[in-house]
């Protein structure tokens, strides 16, 4: 025999999870083998050992023990590895031979459900991406939660959509799996047979899983791709799962049109989830505005921030919401009070409907119960503007009487213990209880009526796990013990016995702890799936709540930041009057963040914000983009008015920061994020672009910043509206010449040589950099900064004479070629060249050339 048995029922089984690390249960550890054991024992370090199981054969193993493996497989999945479990099927103990295996479950990033491997906060998506060439169809599902919608674009918009989903895994068809890498994406790709994507298979999945006949009341008709990729999630999650029941309720069928784009760049630049350096959440502008009070509303905010609109009639709805509750102190207070203490009823939904939720969670979920009716009292109270959010929040008293009822309010040990399902409950339970109590009330009386009949005042009742109950007496008193008294072990100084009665009583509570065991695991069972079946109801309630906790928050956030509404319309204009950064002031001491005002429209369309470093112009950049993002969140936002024209999306290009991960230079980084801006931006678009063209010479620099601005400015694709902060002040001339220019400066005053900043941004542009001042702020020594002085002193006495001698030419009179106010370039700019005939072309340069030599 080549290989042990156990060897080859591992091999059938690896065989079958090619892709995943296998986890074989054997006894108390769950072991791994082969390129596995490497694997795992590198990833969670741990030792790696060996082990023989066949003739001349050792293989490496490592083992985790089971009664922590949710950690181990919390470390496993979060670095992108997919774990199938492998449980024994049969009892060791009674079965003969091989004890029966079978993996169980395949944990993979998207779908873990265990607590201990999910962050609260945030949602957990599987998702996954079928594409035509032209067009892509994308599904996401939150397995811990419900939540499933899919939807359908054209190919080049996939890189926005997962970003704004975010999902920790993305199912692909295998010779596709490139489209899914987006450079920076956080997700594990996982690639499938390009068959769990065909539709006709995929369609016939969703029927299964929602047992309907059709696909129509989701309204996916048209959308084969977006029913493919939503297709192959059930697929995958049957195969996953294993026969586990998950809770997909429904399928939203959504259009990406609906959303504000926001590249994951923007996000990070934004700061929206984490700020400062590192990775602090409590510096970003979630943890600004967040005060929700339960998981789910906080897991709402996080979604609702990172997917702005673009539908104006729900922003408004959003708005009314978070007005209604700005405007009522009480209902506020009473709404906070009652959401203390409800719990993620989504989540332990998602368990009650799998089968693993825990009678605590039952517990919890009941509390969560009980509050609806006050909160949907509450949100009555806010009037007619909030009937809709009222009538999602749907009370179900009878899994509240249920869970009464059936789950003792003090639960102990796991289910099956005896102390999970509450008296009277459960005749059967009850007596079985009451069978167990009488006998070990017979057994612990037996001690003092065979102490009385023996005599022996040493006597002793115990129990061990091999003999089962026995009467211990010291060796010296084993004498004439009554004849019943049957000898079971022998110890040092003791004897152990048994009689007759003892074991009969014995075995009516190990019977007893038998029925119970099942009895109660089948109640049990019982009372989660009678809960199961409002499933649907209880999720809707859930997310209502979410809702309520985000409107109320929103508005205590508005109120303790003195936050106002936005008028959000469908109008060009974005206009701020004393706007705040929500993130910055709330670092500064009280009073003293500096609100600012901006106008942009499409006649001034482009504001060129000069001033010093540290002066400011980032953070006044950013809070127009946050303020603009946080009105169409539905968010009030931190100024004293606002009004924000819709934006289709939000481009930025900040910091100086080498992207060592891709080895892109800072500079090519630069230029490859403008020229997707350039690219991609419409008329609707906001685009904050934070010192462009400095990682490169002053020249270059500067050149490439005018012609970007100008065609920012010029090319009727774009004249998006865009604040462009530089401390080039050359810039500023652009404003003689570009009609929806406008030049900004933060304001600074000079005592002596102290520069102060001010904070205020002034229209005008800024005259000089005050560089060295800075470098003097910044604590360089006294020496370099003289020196620094007399250098540029010198420099600027000598600009125009060094100038001219390096290129002939002044920057002014560089920059003056480019002049957009010259008939030469204004005529060169109208040419179409690509349509123009050589002929044509040639007497066109004729013309030019004349035109050039003819004096003014
Ligand atoms: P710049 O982009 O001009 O180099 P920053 O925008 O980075 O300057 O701002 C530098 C610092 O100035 C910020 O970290 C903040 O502490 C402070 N600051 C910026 N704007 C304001 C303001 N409006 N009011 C008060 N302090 C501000």
């Amino acid at each position: 025999m080549p290989v042990t048995p156990i060897r080859r029922q591992y091999l059938k089984i690896k065989d079958a999870y090619r892709d995943s690390i296998v986890l074989f249960r054997m006894g108390d550890f769950y072991e791994t083998f082969d390129d596995d054991a490497q694997l795992v024992a590198r990833e969670l370090e741990i030792t790696l050992t060996s082990r023989n199981l066949g003739k001349n054969l050792r293989v490496p193993m490592a083992g985790v023990p089971a009664h922590s493996v949710d950690s181990y497989l919390a470390r496993l999945v979060k670095k992108g590895h997919q774990v199938a479990v492998c449980e024994q099927l049969s009892d060791p103990a009674t079965s003969k031979g091989l004890v029966d295996r079978d993996v169980v479950r395949v944990v993979t990033p998207g779908t873990v459900f265990e607590d201990s491997l999910l962050d609260q906060r945030s949602n957990n998506y599987l998702a996954a991406v079928a594409v035509d060439g032209e067009h892509a169809g994308l599904a996401y599902a939150d397995i811990t939660t419900g939540e499933f919608a899919a939807t359908q674009f054209p190919l080049e918009q996939l890189p926005l959509e997962l970003g704004r989903v975010g999902p920790a895994e993305v199912l692909v068809a295998g010779d596709s799996a490139d489209i899914v890498n987006t450079g920076d994406s956080a997700w594990t790709a996982t690639p499938l047979e390009d068959a769990a994507f065909e539709h006709r298979r995929a369609e016939s999945a969703l029927l299964t899983w929602f047992g309907i006949h059709t696909l129509e009341s989701f309204g996916c008709e048209g959308l084969p791709l977006a029913v493919a990729a939503a297709g192959a999630i059930v697929g995958y999650l049957d195969r996953t799962r294993k026969g586990t029941r998950v809770q997909l309720n429904n399928l939203a069928v959504y259009s990406a049109q609906q959303y504000m784009a926001l590249d994951s760049r923007t996000r990070r630049n934004l700061e929206l989830f984490e700020g400062g350096r590192g990775e602090q959440r409590e510096l970003s502008v979630l943890a600004a505005i967040d005060r929700t009070r339960t998981v789910m509303g906080s897991r709402l905010l996080r979604r609702w921030l990172g997917q702005p609109l673009l539908d104006l009639a729900a922003l408004q709805q959003r708005l009314d919401a978070v007005d209604c509750f700005f405007g009522d102190g009480l209902t506020r207070g009473a709404v906070a009070s009652a959401l203390a203490g409800v719990p993620d009823m989504e989540r332990i939904m998602g368990r009650v409907v799998a089968g693993s939720a825990s009678p605590r969670e039952l517990l919890a979920l009941k509390v969560g119960l009980e509050a609806l009716p006050e909160l949907k009292d509450q949100v009555s109270g806010l009037g007619t503007a909030m009937h809709w959010l009222h009538r999602e929040l749907v009370p179900a008293p009878e899994a509240v009487a249920l869970i009464e009822a059936a789950i003792d309010p003090e639960p102990s040990g796991g289910v099956g213990e005896g102390n999970v399902i509450r008296r009277g409950f459960s005749e059967t339970i009850d007596e079985l209880k009451d069978a167990s109590v009488d006998a070990r009330r017979y057994i612990a009386g037996l001690e003092l009526k065979e102490r009385e009949r023996t005599g022996i005042r040493s006597l002793k009742v115990g129990y061990n796990q091999v003999f089962g109950y026995y009467i211990e007496v010291s060796k010296s008193q084993a004498d004439g013990l009554p004849d019943d008294y049957i000898r079971r072990q022998t110890l040092t100084n003791a004897e152990r016995y048994i009689v007759p009665e003892l074991k009969e009583y014995e075995s009516r509570v190990l019977n007893a702890r038998e029925q119970m065991a099942s009895e109660e695991e089948a109640v049990y069972r019982r009372v989660c799936s009678q809960i199961a079946e409002s499933a649907a109801l209880i999720g809707r309630s859930g997310a209502a709540v979410a809702q309520v906790d985000v409107f109320c928050g929103q508005a205590q956030a508005a109120v303790d930041n003195g936050y106002v509404r936005p008028t959000v319309d469908e109008g060009t204009v974005i206009r701020i009057r004393d706007g705040r950064h929500p993130v910055v002031e709330r670092v500064l001491n009280y009073g003293e963040y500096v609100p600012n005002d901006v106008e942009l429209s499409r006649e001034a369309r482009v504001v060129v914000l000069t001033g010093p470093n540290m002066a400011g112009k980032s953070t006044y950049i950013r809070q127009v983009a946050l303020i603009t993002l946080l009105a169409q969140v539905g968010s009030f936002v931190p100024a004293a008015e606002a009004r924000i024209g819709l934006v289709d999306r939000i481009f930025t290009r900040v910091g100086l920061q080498d992207d060592l991960a891709t080895g892109q230079s800072t500079f090519m980084v630069e230029m490859v994020e403008t020229a997707a801006i350039l690219n991609q931006a419409t008329p609707r678009s906001l685009v904050i672009l934070d010192e462009i063209g400095r990682g490169t010479s002053t020249y270059d620099g500067l050149s490439i910043a005018r012609s970007v601005i100008e065609h920012l400015h010029n090319d009727p694709r774009l004249g998006c509206k865009t604040l462009f902060a530089t401390h080039y002040h050359e810039l500023t001339q652009l404003a003689a010449s570009l009609p929806g220019v406008r030049n900004f400066s933060v304001a600074v005053t000079e005592e002596g040589n102290e520069v102060v900043f001010l904070h205020r941004i002034v229209p005008g542009g800024a005259d000089k950099s005050y560089g060295v001042h800075v470098a003097r702020l910044a604590g360089l020594p006294q020496g370099v900064i003289n020196r620094a002085w007399e250098v540029l002193t010198d420099l600027e006495s000598h600009s125009d004479r060094g100038n001219r001698r390096q290129t002939g030419a002044s920057p002014s009179q560089q920059l003056a070629l480019f002049d957009t106010g010259s008939d030469l370039a204004d005529a060169l700019r109208a040419l179409d060249v690509p349509n123009m005939t050589p002929l044509e072309a040639l007497n066109k340069l004729y013309e030019l050339q004349e035109q050039a030599n003819s004096p003014p």
